[in-house]
């Protein structure tokens, strides 16, 4: 059993007995890592608001590569997402982020270059104009999944390889813009607008933060429904992301510029937001739950099978 420490960024937790928490933190250096929070409940904690949802830390802990739970030592807080995001937009965003790397990760496989663009991406959340936020989600979607081998191809028909078609012809399915001839066969064909092309290509290519510099709000939406559909196609586990799903609801009652409850005042120590409980699903998971539907050793894609994914390439 070996201390080791790794900067990370905690994506959910749950309670463990009458005092104790599990924390589930997505570490730079060893991925994904479930730790045990002795007496984090207890007031006050001695880690103090460092365990809650999108806080970012520096955490020392006692690994042993047996286990799939970790004894946490202490923190060294880096930054309190949590606390800046003092509207629902920004934290539905945040969440949403939280939530698609909690859907698509599993196992302790570390993607330093993921663990940046996370980071990137929350602080883009908390710094950049609301109106920014869509974009910057979009970007971070489509990083993701390049990042780990699903890179939508918009350079040369993504089934034969062959010239693209002028109409701009998108197909989630095969991952990516299609020629006219392979477009005729295909069900479920979305034709792009040239602004929502152009901004997919950007959003993929530029840093998260810049985002909403290159896509305006009106071509945000278009672009988020298009990386939606390529998400449920290529990742199994990927059915929508609940965080954002609350925004729309609120947007359609006309309330996301509302302050988040509670969002501004310093939350309970040891008790996660219960807005960031509820979008991320901690609820309904527990200790045992590692292996979700859909991430279990030879299911039909795992996160660790995104090599076969050549025909994206
Ligand atoms: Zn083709």
């Amino acid at each position: 059993m070996a201390l080791v420490q790794s900067e990370g960024i905690v994506l959910k937790t749950y309670a463990l007995g009458d005092t104790s928490r599990i924390v589930v933190v997505y570490t730079r250096d060893l991925g994904m890592v479930k730790m045990v929070a002795k007496g984090a409940r207890k007031l006050p904690s001695r880690f103090g608001a460092t365990l809650e949802p999108l806080s970012r830390s520096r955490f020392h802990f006692y690994h042993r590569s047996d286990r799939e739970l970790h004894l946490l030592s202490k923190t060294d807080p880096l930054a309190a997402a949590g606390l800046k995001l003092a509207d629902l937009a920004r934290l539905a965003h945040a969440q949403a982020a939280l939530e698609l790397l909690d859907r698509l990760l599993w196992g302790d496989e570390p993607h330093p270059e993921l663990y940046d663009l996370l980071a990137a991406s929350l602080e883009a959340t908390i710094a950049a104009p609301i109106a920014q936020l869509p974009a910057i989600t979009g970007a971070f979607q489509l990083q993701v999944a390049g990042l780990l081998g699903y890179r939508p191809r918009l350079d040369a028909c993504a089934n034969c390889g062959g010239a693209l078609s002028p109409e701009r012809l998108f197909s989630a399915a095969r991952g990516g813009l299609m020629c006219a001839s392979c477009a005729t066969s295909e069900p479920g064909v979305t034709r792009l607008s040239a602004d929502a092309l152009a901004g997919l290509s950007l959003l993929l290519s530029k840093p998260v933060a810049e985002a909403g510099k290159y896509v305006e709000l009106r071509r945000a939406g278009e672009i988020l429904r298009v990386v939606e559909q390529f998400l449920r196609h290529h990742f199994q586990r990927f059915q929508g992301l609940r965080s954002l799903e609350v925004l729309r609801s609120l947007d359609e009652a006309g309330t996301s510029a509302r302050p988040a409850p509670g969002a501004a005042a310093a939350p309970k120590p040891g008790e996660a937001d219960p807005i960031a409980r509820d979008a991320l699903g901690a609820s309904d998971g527990g200790p045992g739950s590692r292996l979700k539907p859909g991430n279990e050793p030879g299911s039909r894609r795992k996160p660790r099978g995104f090599r076969d994914a050549a025909h994206l390439r």
